[in-house]
């Protein structure tokens, strides 16, 4: 349910709703715009409306869609989330970059060094790697987790990885990682998205290659629901029809979704395509459409990658697509 109060609404007035709210055993949530906007968060069936016509309220409406906290009516600013003192959401695009899968010391170290000096704010690379056949490399695992974190504190850049399953929840913590993804195979994982929603690390989630718009918010909403709001929404393609490429990167959900979430939302034109040459003039259409950032894999010799050969940038191309997206969109 969504409170908004009037424009002249005092202090006062506003503490009243709030505890009101709080009263009834339900928790608040206090959006502070030019209006101030109150939603109460759970289930809030049992709650009258008129209840709430209180001193100072303007109006007061349930929220229509299946997601509610994820919802631009119950919160209508946008959120930012912080990792490490770069702010996504805030208007300049944030760049993620590195590799599909971390290899070895030395290929990090020169990938985080590279991606670092060109102007990405995050490194991304995978250490455990949800792959499509059982035959393929898997990523080193904890091995991959400790390279991040020596880069991460080499190059001084936050890192991001994916993470499969609830249980590595405390291995990730201990090694210090600053953002977790969950990929577009485990959108629908309930118990891993309930058990991150418990903590506060910001994270990346991929929407599933064959998930409505409708089902890709109801996953983040899981993780708001259960307290985490520091959720950054990335549309990475969806299966369709065609076969010319990987994936079909949908920018009609990049748009949509700045209208109906308040949550970041950044796109990933590598899985979209699967193809190095389209990475380029995606990347930059994604970027005229709204979205808050880019998650580009880039890799030192990409021919010899042990996964996604086809789609990662070498630094040449990474360098070229970032002096591009520099003239354009100014550096976060
Ligand atoms: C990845 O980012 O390396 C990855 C496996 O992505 P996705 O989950 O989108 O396939
Ligand atoms: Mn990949």
């Amino acid at each position: 349910m969504i409170i908004t109060m009037k424009k002249k609404a005092t202090e006062t007035e506003i503490q009243h709703v709030v505890n009101k709210i709080k009263n009834l055993k339900f928790k608040p949530h206090i959006d502070k715009g030019i209006t101030t906007v109150i939603g109460i968060r759970g289930d809030t069936s049992s709650v009258e409306i008129e209840e709430f016509y209180l001193p100072g309220v303007e109006k007061v409406c349930r929220v229509t869609k299946r997601y509610k906290e994820v919802s631009r009516e119950f919160k209508p600013q946008n959120t930012v989330v912080s990792v490490g003192g770069v702010k996504i959401g805030n208007g300049v695009p944030v760049i993620m970059a590195g590799p599909c899968s971390v290899e070895s010391e030395d290929q990090i170290r020169k990938i985080a060094k590279k991606v670092k000096a060109l102007g990405a704010n995050i490194l991304r690379g995978g250490a455990f790697k949800p792959r499509t056949s059982p035959y393929l490399f898997q990523g080193l695992g904890v091995e991959g987790l400790r390279l991040l974190k020596m880069v991460k504190d080499e190059f001084n850049i936050p890192v991001a990885t994916e993470i499969m399953n609830p249980s590595q929840i405390e291995l990730f913590e201990s090694y210090d990682i600053d953002i977790y993804q969950v990929g577009t195979r485990n959108m629908h994982n309930y118990d891993l998205l309930r058990e991150l929603g418990k903590t506060n690390k910001p994270l990346i989630l991929k929407r599933g290659f064959s998930s409505t718009v409708e089902e890709f918010l109801l996953s983040a909403e899981y993780i708001l629901y259960n307290g985490n709001s520091n959720v950054i929404l990335c549309e990475r393609g969806i299966k369709t029809f065609e076969s010319s490429y990987r994936n079909v990167l949908d920018l009609n959900c990049v748009a949509l979704i700045k209208q109906l979430s308040h949550l970041p939302i950044v796109v990933d034109p590598s899985h979209a395509t699967g193809m190095r040459l389209l990475v380029p003039p995606l990347s930059l259409a994604a970027l005229a459409c709204g979205a808050d950032g880019l998650l580009i894999e880039v890799h030192n010799e990409p021919q010899s990658a042990k996964s996604d050969a086809n789609q990662q940038l070498n630094f040449d191309e990474f360098e070229q697509l970032m002096t591009e997206i520099k003239k354009r969109h100014g550096k976060n």
